[in-house]
């Protein structure tokens, strides 16, 4: 079977929710992949960043392999012998008290609205029903019901409603908004440290430190959505450590497993993490023994292989690496380590293009709402990768803007499903 085999396939039998740059991939190592062709790519979306330790790192595939061998389900009917070390570890790493494990990202963000409601309820003594939580435009949290409840996306809600109630929204980057927001009803604030779907937006310097202080000031909880800035992606372990802030809740996923199956989790203090008691959430994949194996392992990786260093290292020479191309067509270069965002100027066309361009020289990239392409590869990546991609970025801007083939220029027209 050939690339245009599967894809026909996936079109066909597969529902229509995602809009893919269209290599079939077979294989991955590292920061590499390999299409159906044998053709290979150099991945800089890790996908979205569950990818931060590279494909099959080999210490995560081994963790995985034993555990496999071993034991992979209980439920949490019964204990088992890996949960209790992830839990002690990702405590100690993150310094918190207590965690909660699910599976995807979007479980995580819906296990801490549930558990700043309690606290809302049973601590602030918020009446019943009342709660609020104050989250941002352009805010990208997942994808269930309540999750969209609170999106500004039109593309993400329209046709799904009714929503979820005890939302509110406030523009991104901007504290006195949130100051202006609350009532004594506020039970928490969600926020994305770096708005990664949205575009890569970096708020301005100060910004979370000055929404700490309000939070705390008016007893709101603040929740960091980590699950795409954290675990080293942005040049710290968190992107709120660059502020030196702790929130109250984070959320963690995508590369807790090192890209090797979903395992999220959401980490507090006692105060709020301890009101939960039993039979309040659960879910029968969390906590499971292999997801614990593969997770403890992965978060090895990345203190011992010093992946927040690296990507604050290797991010500022990508950035700057950019920037010294001085494209006309280039608008901003903007991130944090490598979480990169390139916006491009809107007469130099859809970021669309530049993708699939990218793609036929053999980079993976991916455009984020119209404009902008981001640059995410796994943070093992060295120096001369980092100069690979640069130079075929490079090629690529040199015949931009472009004149994209008929049915490229169609497809960037339709409204973009974004990831
Ligand atoms: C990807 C992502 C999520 C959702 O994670 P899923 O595993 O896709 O449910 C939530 N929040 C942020 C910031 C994300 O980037």
């Amino acid at each position: 079977m050939h690339t245009e085999d599967y894809i026909r396939l996936e079109d066909t039998h597969g529902t229509n929710t995602y809009h893919p740059i269209d290599v079939v991939i077979e294989r991955g190592e590292g920061v590499w992949v390999w299409d159906v062709e044998g053709k290979r790519y150099l991945d800089c979306l890790s996908a979205y960043s569950a990818l931060n330790q590279g494909h099959r790192h080999p210490r995560i595939v081994r963790a995985l392999i034993d555990q496999v061998d071993r034991l992979t389900l209980t439920s949490r009917a019964f204990r088992n012998n890996q949960f209790p070390l992830l839990a002690k570890e990702l405590c100690a790493l993150t310094g918190y008290d207590m965690m909660l494990p699910m599976n995807s990202g979007a479980e995580a963000v819906e296990a801490a609205v549930k558990a700043a409601r309690l606290w809302g309820y049973r601590v602030k003594g918020i009446p019943d029903g009342k709660a609020e939580i104050i989250t941002c435009g352009d805010n990208f949290h997942g994808r269930t019901i309540t999750v969209i409840s609170f999106s500004t996306e039109p593309l993400y809600r329209d046709g799904f409603g009714p929503f979820t109630p005890g939302f509110k929204s406030i523009p991104f980057g901007d504290a006195s908004a949130l100051e202006a927001a609350i009532t004594p009803n506020t039970a928490a604030f969600l926020v994305e440290p770096i708005q990664g779907e949205a575009g890569v937006n970096v708020p301005p310097d100060g910004y979370l430190r000055k929404v700490r202080d309000i939070c705390t000031r008016n007893r709101v909880l603040l929740i960091a959505d980590e699950i795409q800035t954290g675990l080293g992606r942005c040049g710290q372990l968190f992107a709120s450590d660059w502020e030196e802030v702790t929130p109250d809740l984070i959320t963690i996923g995508k590369a807790l497993s090192g890209g090797m199956m979903p395992v999220s989790a959401t980490v507090g203090m006692r105060d709020v993490m301890g009101l939960f008691t039993p039979g309040m959430h659960g879910s029968t994949f969390g906590g499971n023994p292999l997801a614990s194996a593969v997770a403890r392992e992965a978060l090895r990786v990345i203190v011992e292989e010093e992946l927040p260093r690296r990507s604050r290292e290797l991010g500022a020479y990508f950035q700057q690496a950019i920037r010294d191309l001085n494209s006309p067509h280039i608008a901003e270069v903007r991130g944090k380590g490598l979480l990169i965002g390139v916006e491009f100027h809107p007469e130099a066309g859809h970021a669309r293009n530049y993708a699939e361009a990218l793609k036929e020289r053999g980079v993976l990239a991916k455009d984020t709402h119209g404009a902008v392409i981001r640059f995410a590869p796994p943070l093992v990546i060295s120096r001369e990768e980092i100069d690979f991609v640069v130079e075929q970025f490079a090629a690529v801007l040199a015949t931009a803007p472009y004149p994209a083939p008929e049915s490229l220029r169609m497809r960037a027209a339709e409204p973009q499903p974004a990831e």
